[in-house]
């Protein structure tokens, strides 16, 4: 009858919002059982040398593999879990099955330099004061060398430091984990934690890697992150590189590392070691 009135009135969005509701209970209630199994599995997308070609390290990204046509993606299902708390148990599985994955992968292929792992850390898990203990027990369970482990975090995280979290954090660097800001360019955050905050790398959000090379604006922006990067010791990594446009520009101005699907997808660990020793042997 709403429909049939031809004007859009609150009468046609309060049924569609009542679907809401009830699609993200039900989500949810669907994922509190996915977490308690362990129903995820985890791809592995391969971070390349962008001049070389080379793979030098792969980023664990979280799937929930349901039944079905549509698999909820982690845009939705991560949010929802730092929502219900459900994030510490995924992320925890998360650094236990990737250290596990990687240290054999590193183990298989031991002619080669080993490919670092990078994990998403979400904020609610660097507030968690168990979660220095949680990543060391990962490395010393599977043997993977701390200096092969990258922690990423999101400048939100930056804006909300606490005593806490930065002891842990120099707790990580002290044995050798590097920690990247991800997204970095996308967040609210002042820059002022470059000065004395100590991160490794910067992740330059696929956002201001989509304009170039066309949008000038686009191209300065990302340059002078790069710049700045270089100023303070920093190493980049260009985020959602999808055309050779997009490569040749960051190689001309000297962002030495990238991600996307002009190199690689998301894979499963055998494909990402395939690629590895495709890429790196010889
Ligand atoms: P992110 O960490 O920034 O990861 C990059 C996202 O961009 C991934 O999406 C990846 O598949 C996608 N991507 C990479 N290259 C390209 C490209 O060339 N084009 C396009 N269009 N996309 C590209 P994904 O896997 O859907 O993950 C989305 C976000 O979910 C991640 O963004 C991260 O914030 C979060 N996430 C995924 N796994 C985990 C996890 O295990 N823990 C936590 N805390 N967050 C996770
Ligand atoms: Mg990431
Ligand atoms: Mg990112
Ligand atoms: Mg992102």
């Amino acid at each position: 009858a709403a429909k049939a009135s031809g004007k859009r009135t609150w009468r046609r969005f309060r049924p569609q919002q009542r679907v809401r509701v009830v699609e993200r209970h039900d989500l949810q209630v669907r994922l509190d059982k996915a977490v308690s199994q362990e129903e995820f599995n985890l791809r592995y997308q391969p971070v390349v040398d962008i001049a070389e070609g080379d793979v030098v390290g792969f980023e664990a990204l979280a799937r929930w593999p349901e039944p079905g046509p549509d698999p909820v993606p982690p845009g939705r299902f991560i949010p929802l879990a730092e929502e219900t708390g459900h994030i510490a148990t995924l992320g925890a599985w998360v650094l236990r099955t990737a250290t596990a994955d990687i240290a054999r992968l590193q183990h298989r292929t031991p002619r080669l330099a080993p490919p670092y792992l990078s994990v998403n850390v979400s904020a609610r898990q660097w507030r968690d004061t168990g979660f220095l203990d949680e990543v060391c027990t990962a490395l010393d369970t599977t043997g993977l060398a701390a200096g092969t482990l990258q922690l990423e975090l999101t400048e939100s995280v930056l804006m909300r430091r606490t005593e806490q979290i930065d002891a842990q954090i120099r707790a990580l660097k002290d044995r050798g984990v590097r920690i990247a800001v991800d997204d970095f360019g996308t967040g609210f955050s002042s820059l002022r934690y470059l000065q004395d905050f100590p991160v490794d790398i910067l992740k330059i959000d696929k956002s201001f890697i989509d304009g170039i090379p066309e949008d000038p604006r686009q191209v300065t922006l990302v340059e002078g992150i790069v710049h700045l990067a270089d100023t303070l010791g920093l190493q980049v990594i260009a985020e959602g590189i999808e055309k050779p446009p997009q490569r040749d520009l960051l190689a001309d101005i000297g962002c030495r590392y990238g991600q996307g699907f002009l190199f690689a997808r998301p894979l499963t660990v055998e494909e990402g070691e395939a690629v590895l020793r495709q890429r790196n042997d010889g």
